[in-house]
């Protein structure tokens, strides 16, 4: 098929041509004088990712899922109990890897839609007298079901309750998209990986780990090996790996932490936040359809997951859209298969690419049997973009230069 394959999955996202371009490298001796330069540069880099000044980034040849189960087995020991809530696909996987690892985990369980209760553990903490869970695993942004979860939140719940367990973030679909703080909310190990926010391919799984983390390997008696902090730690201070880290990854890194910085990472969590709400006014302003996000304050700025009318397989939209118009969209997973599909709008994206997407779903829905009016979403989120209230959120950014007309 001619043209590009438009990449709408919420990860891999698109890698920048620049970022392209800095991973065709030839190999090296990762154990060469020149090579610490490298790994110091992208932990530094990650640190103001993160936004820390104590944590300490580690990464991992691997993906977010291998990230999920060292933060687990650094910190804890067979039997211990976890705290987490279920609301999609990816905050599940990691509660049943916690199960088949051998912790306990209580269950908060919510609606597909919805994010961390924060009322409902508040209350399950203050419960806990004994200190039974040692730790709170919260999905900050459930990429099955497009809900951001209010992490602060959480860390003000668990504060409220005076309980000392640790803090684990899935940040995989928001490190880089949306606002994360790992120092001001307290957060003990932060699981992200290289292929959503960071606009790299898939291979890196990075963890940053607090200081009380950190500490904790001495305790933590769970069994690990590959994915010991310790190891890690110990090889990254003088800028070295225990084992062959993917130097073409480090490389990409490092040219993808430069993108972030010369955009500036709050310009952004802008872009991302204006890129979303255009794609949420062809949903619900254009195509008059749900987001399956329940409320506002739910709503991700990194990816939309759209309910189908009864009736309509949201499946076949995403065959339609891959085979006939080379759109890749996400899949509705588990709870959600066939009654959603999902744009995901994070990394290296501006107005004109989303379009392409917004337009390419309007076709595949009609051609689905959907009954949207042709155009609508595409004209909605035109709208959306042209208008103040949109320029307004861009307002202290570079790209708000080009919104203003010259002349106007
Ligand atoms: C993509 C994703 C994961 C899984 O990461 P892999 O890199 O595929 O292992 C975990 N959690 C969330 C929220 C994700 O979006």
């Amino acid at each position: 098929m001619a043209g590009r394959n438009a990449l709408f999955v919420p990860g891999p996202t698109n890698v920048p041509d620049r970022v392209l371009r800095s991973m065709m490298v030839a190999m090296e001796d990762h154990r060469s004088p020149k090579f610490p330069e490298l790994t110091l540069h992208c932990l530094a880099g990650l640190k103001k990712i993160f936004k820390t000044e104590t944590g300490t980034p580690i990464m991992f040849p691997a993906s977010g899922t291998g990230c999920w189960e060292a933060a687990l087995t650094n910190c804890l020991s067979p039997g211990d109990k976890v705290l987490a809530s279920r609301f999609g696909q990816f905050s599940h996987l990691w509660i049943d890897m916690a199960t088949r690892l051998g912790f306990e985990v209580e269950i908060i369980d919510c609606e597909w839609g919805t994010g961390v209760p924060l009322e409902r553990t508040l209350e399950v903490l203050e419960a806990d007298k004994g200190h039974r869970i040692k730790a709170v695993l919260a999905t900050h942004n459930e990429t099955a079901t497009g809900v951001t979860s209010d992490i602060a939140g959480v860390r003000r719940a668990m504060d409220a309750a005076k309980h000392p367990a640790l803090l684990m973030v899935d940040a995989v679909s928001s490190l880089g998209s949306i606002d994360f703080r790992m120092d001001e909310w307290a957060v003990d190990v932060c699981v992200t990986g290289s292929q959503k926010g960071l606009m790299l391919p898939a291979g890196l799984g990075i963890v940053c780990v607090s200081p009380k983390a950190l500490a904790l390997r001495e305790q933590a008696r769970a069994p690990r090996c590959y994915f010991d902090f310790g190891d890690m730690v110990k090889a990254n201070t003088s800028g070295y790996f225990p084992y062959t880290p993917p130097l073409p990854l480090l490389y990409g890194l490092r040219e993808s932490l430069s993108m972030l910085e010369e955009e500036g990472l709050e310009n952004v969590f802008r872009r991302h936040h204006y890129l979303a709400a255009g794609a949420r006014a062809a949903v619900q302003k254009g195509w008059k359809l749900d987001l399956c996000a329940r409320a506002p304050k739910w709503y991700s700025d990194t990816v939309s997951a759209i309910l189908v009318p009864e009736g309509i397989n949201g499946a076949q939209v995403i065959e339609i859209a891959f085979r006939r118009y080379n759109l890749s969209l996400g899949a509705g997973l588990s709870k959600v298969a066939g009654k959603v599909f999902r744009i995901g709008h994070l990394g290296d994206l501006n107005e004109i690419m989303l379009l392409g997407a917004i337009g390419g779903a309007e076709m595949a829905m009609l051609d689905a049997g959907v009954q949207i009016a042709p155009g609508s979403g595409v004209a909605a989120a035109q709208q959306y973009w042209r208008g103040e209230e949109a320029a307004r959120k861009l307002a202290t950014s570079a790209d708000a230069a080009r919104l203003v007309p010259a002349g106007a």
